[in-house]
């Protein structure tokens, strides 16, 4: 392809992209697709000539789009939002356009330092202390493994890159079972064992840690020989929204000298909201935060923020310089790949800058805000609504909910069955998850297009299929 036949399809796509994203509420938000229907569309053997553009394209729509699943549609309520915003897509061209791998400082000096102003700005954003310092990770797992491997190579005064783990004490790491399975990865990959994951219970009502708890297990660890190195917290669980007491872990951290970690990846954009800061306090004293600016601030992914109070830690326990990476006489500078485990890294501080600027933090906040109101009022209508039952209560934009009818035997094949019959329905997407051994559906609002009318209809299309699924029942 040339680059006049470039141009005509850039301007070309991004008609379609327009088109797509006004045409969105149309499509089917979870796609319909079964199993293999694309794979089998697709020719077993790659081309042995070029094809032109039309040709390419018009497979695209014909084979791709029907199997792909909607993130930015106004009703997508699943997972987390991951919002690509039009700013932060046009910021990622530009960024695909320029295509630098801003490995070092020289490898594209824009690249680090837009990035050092940007992680300046989330940090002032959220409403963080000046102590900390950030670096964009491609994803808040990448994130939590660097966060790790510090606090690993911290409590061994970093002889465990150089010599293994094999003679050290048992590394022993703590958290509850609301946290992200990134953070069970994160320890398999960093040698310590799942084993030595310590899962503390939760207690109240924001299913945190329970601190005595907490506080116990590392006692009773210290006594067997073992050797605690760090706390993972969380605010805003996958789940269900599960957010540990920050100040709390922050005073046991201390007291035993260990590392702590916060998993914000979703909840962090909140902290935009000085409201919602309540639900991070003594958030200063954390060692390490991740928050991911791709899901709820509309920077599209991928852009995962990582603050970490002593880079010098995280850096004498990732970098390497081979001589063809070193940069003479520079000491000053920073080269951030020395700061996370991949190598190579995309220009992602641009998409940054594109939407802060875009809509300045009064925007995003009101979307932000937007979001955890419609999402109390949906909750508070299906609470009032018979045969729902609300099993979390909303924390900022998700809570979680069930179908309980009074002759239902069994509440969890009946309430996979709703879920089902709702995504195939295709007007809302809605996933579940386990809430004490419990299904239970959940609901979060975050796509920035959403409306309040798209809430109003997801209530409808719940109580509708609700509705039709009893009358099965009863007519069996
Ligand atoms: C989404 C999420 C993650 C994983 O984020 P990635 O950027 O996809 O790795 C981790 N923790 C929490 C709490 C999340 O919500």
């Amino acid at each position: 392809m040339n680059w006049d036949e470039f141009s005509k399809w850039g301007a070309r796509i991004s008609g379609w992209a327009k088109n797509y994203h006004s045409n969105i509420r149309e499509l089917p938000v979870r796609s319909q697709v079964k199993p293999g229907e694309v794979f089998n569309a697709l020719p077993a053997n790659p081309p042995e000539s070029g094809t032109g553009m039309e040709e390419i394209f018009a497979d695209f729509e014909r084979i791709v789009m029907p199997g792909i699943t909607h993130w930015q549609h106004p009703r997508f309520f699943a997972y987390f939002p991951a919002n690509a915003t039009p700013p932060s897509m046009l910021a990622d061209f530009l960024s695909s356009t320029i295509a630098a791998n801003c490995l070092l400082w020289q490898a594209s000096p824009a690249g680090t330092e837009l990035e050092t102003r940007m992680m300046h700005w989330l940090r002032q954003s959220l409403g963080l202390a000046d102590h900390f310092e950030g670096v964009i990770q491609d994803s808040a797992s990448s994130a939590t493994l660097a966060a790790v491997l510090t606090m690993r190579e911290r409590a061994l005064n970093w002889a465990g890159n150089a010599q293994g783990l094999a003679g050290q004490k048992t590394l022993r790491v703590y958290c509850s079972d609301e946290v992200h399975t990134s953070v069970d990865r994160a320890i398999w990959v960093a040698g310590i064992g799942g084993d030595n994951l310590v899962r503390v219970p939760i207690s109240g009502p924001l299913r945190g840690m329970d601190c005595d708890a907490l506080r116990q297990l590392i006692a009773d660890d210290l006594a067997k020989g073992y050797l605690p190195i760090g706390i993972i917290a969380c605010v805003g669980g996958t789940g269900a929204g599960a957010t540990d007491a920050i100040d709390k872990v922050c005073d046991i951290a201390q007291e035993y000298g260990v590392f702590t970690h916060i998993d914000a990846a979703w909840a962090g954009s909140a902290m935009i909201c000085p409201e919602f800061r309540e639900f991070w306090p003594g958030i200063d004293r954390a060692d390490s935060i991740v928050f991911n600016p791709h899901k709820w601030l509309g920077v599209q992914f991928d852009c995962s923020a990582h603050f970490i109070r002593d880079p010098d830690d995280l850096v004498r326990t990732l970098a390497i310089r081979p001589e063809y990476l070193k940069t003479e006489g520079q000491d000053q500078i920073i080269n951030y790949s020395e700061w996370s485990v991949p190598l190579g890294r995309r220009f992602r501080s641009l998409k940054i800058w594109f939407v802060l600027r875009s809509y300045g933090l009064e925007g995003l906040r009101e979307m932000i805000r937007n979001h955890v109101k419609w999402t109390a009022e949906i909750s508070a209508k299906l609470a009032d609504t018979k045969d729902f039952e609300i099993i979390t209560q909303p924390f900022l934009s998700l809570f979680t909910f069930r179908f309980v009818p009074k002759n239902a035997k069994d509440a969890d094949a009946l309430n996979q069955q709703l879920l089902d019959r709702i995504n195939d329905d295709g007007r809302i997407y809605l996933t579940k998850t386990r809430v004490d051994g419990k299904l239970v559906i959940r609901f979060t609002a975050g796509q920035f297009d959403t409306t309040q009318t798209d809430v109003d209809m997801a209530y409808d299309v719940i109580t509708e299929i609700a509705a039709g699924l009893i009358v099965d029942f009863t007519s069996q």
